[in-house]
């Protein structure tokens, strides 16, 4: 047989004496593929055949990239289970496991000036091994180590002392490496990783056997159960050194050279095994060239889809709606107030969306108060105009009423016939409630998530709105949509969604931010308080209420349990109605009440009859009181930020002085008391959102799991906002540049969009 050879760009040169036995002249056009068997099959091809072909080097990649972990050296069974249990089945897999962190083990370092605080790398010899016991009464190993320099200790707590013994003998030298503590004038290293130098061997050689660990900058990675980080290392280092190669980026030439990337396999490398000159600095903190072209490959995928995504709406056919001015323009008689700056832009927005021929998909969002279910209110009177039905979908009860409560008495005096649907409601109410629907006579229906549910029909659905869409799943905005043909989209969030956060999450919706709150507001008060100061915050309650104002007391919890030393909303309200406030009247709220009670409730509380109204977070959202102008929070540290600036927009809605009052534990850390200052610092919503989410990180931040969240592998929303910006401008260019992705150059881009979004892009025509 002939000899094949490869050469570095993976061309494959054919022997003469095998082009003659094919009988194929120089440079006739031949077509390779591998089969399962990994033989390669060549065969004759015309130039337009050649064109439809995979092509030979990406075959090769892709084949290279989707081997098994159980095939590289080092890797038994175990092993490959505990990979799998990192999410790692291919060595593809394993090149995107970026390490956590780095350390620099580029210098061995003298026991004398060992760093504390550092993982530092020195040579030394054991001097003496001892047991003995912490003062706490536990077991250590102790074994001092030194060199010409000084002697530093070692200790472990977690220890075999049969094992310890035989390896920590006086005398043998090792090359250490462990984070250098300092206590007082000790310097104490836990339980170093060690190398043994054998007597006959120099450290030379002992470091040049194992260039992963020593003599560089390591890398340090997420483990699971039955893998070590030396192990860890090692594996890594082959699979980056064989592998990382076959990494090829499919984004144009163009887009790389504009943004300073380099390529994926060299990224790759660097950020696996940095070189000798990096920076330690800059690539912990995820700054070099390697993470930013990483993060944006992945952020540029992500956009591309979500822009085809968007540009598919625009394909659909919707409802073009003319704005005739029949309700919006007496609505706008009726108010006692005009329209701020913002909700004029917003609501042209919302007009111009409208009119389109597709169907609108529009995200508002807008603080607190900010004024955007009037907005929501005028885009429903639009639909009413055109003889279209409207859908107002709330997450609770209460909002949802609270909704109805304020749109009905509008929509009364225009003569458009609004409908609450709830789940509580049973019988001959929902039959009627149903049919109103069905027929059309209810024109604009609002409320919770009954208003989706299957036995709900409606005659002619042609804008669907859903208020605080992060408690829905994306999945609701869809079952909404088929509730009519193509209705308009409008979702409204009241929890400013920091920007990167919503443009991954809501990537496919366009935006409408209302920044401005309407005039004649003065902003509310913060202030933190700790538990002993009690009687502070009972004796502001008293004054506001002595002068005819209101106050909200909110508690996490609805039942004292044994176990939780929480205030029970029901407990507190006992106790301040005899105890503390027997002059006003105090209310209780929580959700186990029956709608008929809330509503009594609140009722009561809109019409001053209840003074303090002491409430579990159902009231969170939406509820509208101007009088009230006090918030207390109860165990104000168990809420996140973006909620208690939810809670906070509760009052401050009339023109009086409004205060927040945060009760915090006396046990609370100094971080935790840092974080309720930041809500005496600012009452922007967005200021605090990214606060918020900086500590809590997405998946929290958004309360459950938002379903179609991604999950990125190396890149992270916090850190790397700049670059989703940088990618998402890139990839919503090229969509509008060839929006189905039918130029032949963009034909690799689009088949590697499709495997990263897996089943996730319902696309016409893409997937
Ligand atoms: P959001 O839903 O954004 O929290 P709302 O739409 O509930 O805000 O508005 C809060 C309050 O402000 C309501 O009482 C509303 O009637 C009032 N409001 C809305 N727009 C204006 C405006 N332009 N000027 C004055 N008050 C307004
Ligand atoms: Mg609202």
């Amino acid at each position: 047989m002939p000899k094949v050879t490869i050469d570095d760009s993976l061309s494959i040169s054919l022997p003469e004496t095998l082009l003659t036995e094919l009988s194929l002249g120089r440079g006739a056009q031949l077509d390779a593929e591998i089969d399962d068997k990994g033989r390669i099959i060549l065969s004759k091809v015309t130039p337009t055949m050649a064109r439809s072909l995979p092509n030979l080097s990406e075959s090769i990649r892709s084949r290279n990239l989707s081997t098994g972990m159980q095939f590289i050296k080092g890797v038994g069974p175990k092993m490959a289970e505990a990979f799998e249990r990192l999410g790692i089945r291919t060595v593809e897999e394993a090149l995107y496991l970026i390490p956590l962190r780095y350390e620099d083990r580029r210098e061995l370092r003298p026991v004398a000036r060992l760093r504390p605080g550092r993982t530092e790398v020195f040579e030394a010899v054991v001097v003496s091994a001892t047991t003995s016991s912490t003062r706490g009464g536990r077991s250590q190993y102790e074994v001092i180590v030194g060199d010409e320099t000084g002697t530093v200790s070692l200790k472990w707590f977690n220890f075999n002392t049969l094992w310890m013994k035989k390896a920590w003998h006086p005398g043998r030298r090792g090359i250490f490496t462990g984070e250098v503590n300092q206590f007082g004038h000790r310097r104490e290293i836990h339980h170093p990783e060690v190398e043994w130098i054998a007597a006959d061997d120099d450290i030379e050689a002992v470091m040049a056997r194992d260039p992963a660990t020593y003599g560089r900058i390591v890398p340090v990675y997420h483990l699971s159960e039955g893998l070590h980080q030396k192990a860890m290392r090692h594996i890594m280092k082959q699979v980056v050194d064989s592998f990382a190669g076959d990494v090829e980026s499919h984004i144009n030439e163009e887009i790389l050279t504009r943004h300073h990337l380099i390529p994926l396999s060299e990224a790759l490398r660097e950020a696996h095994f940095p070189s000798p000159e990096a920076d330690i600095l800059q690539i912990n903190s995820g700054s070099t060239a390697a993470h930013h072209s990483l993060v944006f490959d992945e952020f540029f995928y992500l956009e591309l889809g979500l822009a085809l995504k968007r540009r598919g709406f625009t394909l659909e056919e919707g409802i073009a709606f003319e704005v005739n001015h029949k309700y919006t323009k007496p609505l706008l008689k009726l108010l006692p107030f005009t329209l701020t700056h913002a909700q004029r832009r917003v609501l042209s927005e919302l007009k111009e969306d409208m009119m389109a021929p597709f169907p609108m998909h529009r995200l508002i969002q807008g603080d607190v108060g900010s004024g955007k279910t009037l907005v929501a209110l005028m885009a429903a009177l639009v639909a009413v105009e055109n003889g279209y039905q409207v859908a107002i979908m709330a997450p609770t009860e209460i909002l949802a009423e609270q909704h109805f409560l304020n749109i009905h008495g509008w929509c009364d005096a225009l003569g458009v016939k609004t409908v609450l649907l709830t789940s509580s409601q049973k019988g001959k109410e929902r039959a009627v409630l149903l049919e109103q629907v069905g027929d059309g006579t209810a024109q604009i229906v609002i409320g919770t998530h009954a208003v989706i549910q299957e036995k709900v029909e409606f005659h002619r659905l042609g804008l669907g709105i859903i208020d605080e869409q992060h408690r829905f799943g994306v999945l609701q905005r869809g079952i909404l949509k088929r509730k009519g043909e193509n209705p308009d989209i409008l979702v409204m969030t009241a929890t400013p969604i920091p920007r990167t956060l919503a443009m991954t999450v809501f990537g496919d919706l366009s935006l409408s931010v209302i920044d401005e709150l309407p005039p004649g507001r003065t902003p509310v008060e913060t202030k933190v308080y700790a538990e002993s100061r009690r009687k502070q915050v009972y004796g502001l309650i008293r004054d506001e209420v002595n002068s005819g104002r209101q106050a909200y007391i909110i508690c996490p919890l609805v039942e004292e349990s044994e176990k939780s030393e929480l205030k029970a909303a029901a407990q507190v309200a006992e106790e301040l109605q005899t105890g503390v406030f027997p002059e006003f009247r105090v209310g209780l709220l929580h959700g186990r009440l029956r709608p008929e009670e809330k509503e009594a409730v609140m009722a009561s509380f809109k019409a001053n009859e209840i003074h303090i109204l002491v409430a579990t977070t159902v009231i969170e959202v939406g509820i509208d009181v101007p009088n009230a102008t006090v918030m207390v929070v109860e165990h104000a540290e168990r809420f996140g930020l973006s909620q208690l600036h939810q809670l906070r927009g509760r009052v401050g809605r009339g023109s009086h002085q409004s205060h927040c009052l945060l009760i915090a534990s006396e046990r609370l850390s100094d971080d935790g008391v840092k974080r309720l200052r930041v809500m005496e610092g600012t009452t922007d919503g967005f200021r605090i959102a990214e606060a918020d989410l900086e500590i809590r990180g997405p998946g929290d931040f958004l309360g459950t799991r938002q379903a179609g969240l991604p999950e990125f592998r190396v890149a992270s929303i916090l850190r790397d906002g700049r670059i989703l910006e940088e990618a998402r401008r890139e990839a919503f260019t090229l969509i509008e540049r060839d929006p189905e992705l039918k130029l032949p150059e963009h034909s690799r881009l689009k088949g590697e969009m499709v495997k990263r979004w897996g089943g996730r892009l319902e696309l016409a025509g893409v997937a």
